[in-house]
């Protein structure tokens, strides 16, 4: 299966997602952490890709879209992965589908927007804040995300492929709707992980 996950910063996606990936034993794909690892390469690309990063905005969607489709030919994302902060702008999520479309592969099977308000989200992310981040980047990224990622709500959802999940909620209450969802959408299909899913409440929780 190919999950991605939308959501605001301070969502808990990072947290989700793992779950999910481990759940139903296809890797988890974050974006931002290979974006992370370029950007703290000494080279010319390393820190064009950092001065994005520490400014809250996104890098370009070439740049983007070459490291997870790296990934995506990886051996072991044949059966499906989980996507975490990927797709980010409505170009990222054509030239995605395009992608798939090209190697053959079904197109995403679930989008999961992992909904919270803008006032949850920045409290979340002023609690944990990192050295390197201001409050203004704090900010900033979040208005990047209604900006250029908010669009995707709407795209997937076109395409029947949306389930919106309240992000509110206590972290394991969460893990609990996305694990019912991924369920609902495995119905039907002979989709790798559908099975693994049966027990996901337990197999979730055991993670930890
Ligand atoms: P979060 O803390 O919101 O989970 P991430 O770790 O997903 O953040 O991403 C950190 C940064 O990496 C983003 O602010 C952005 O600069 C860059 N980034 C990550 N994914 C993408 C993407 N798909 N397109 C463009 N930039 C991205």
């Amino acid at each position: 299966m190919i999950i991605v996950l939308i959501g605001p910063p301070g969502a808990g996606k990072g947290t989700q997602a793992s779950r999910l990936a481990y759940t139903l034993n296809v890797p988890h794909v974050a974006s931002g952490d290979l974006l992370r690892a370029v950007s703290v390469q000494d080279t010319p690309l390393g820190q064009q890709v950092k001065s994005y990063m520490v400014a809250g905005q996104l890098v370009p969607d070439d740049l983007a879209l070459r490291i997870v489709e790296e990934r995506l030919a990886q051996p072991d994302a044949a059966n499906g992965v989980v996507l975490d902060g990927f797709p980010r702008t409505l170009q990222q999520a054509h030239r995605l589908d395009d992608v798939l479309a090209g190697d053959g592969r079904r197109g995403v099977d679930v989008a999961i927007y992992i909904e919270a308000a803008r006032e949850v989200v920045l409290e979340r992310m002023r609690a944990r804040r990192r050295d390197d981040e201001t409050p203004e980047v704090q900010v900033k990224r979040y208005d990047v995300y209604e900006h250029d990622t908010l669009p995707l709500v709407a795209y997937y959802r076109e395409r029947g492929t949306l389930a919106s999940i309240n992000g509110e909620q206590p972290i394991d209450a969460v893990t609990r709707d996305i694990a019912a969802t991924v369920r609902a959408h495995s119905v039907g299909g002979n989709s790798a992980g559908a099975d693994a899913l049966k027990p996901a409440a337990t197999a979730i929780q055991a993670h930890e």
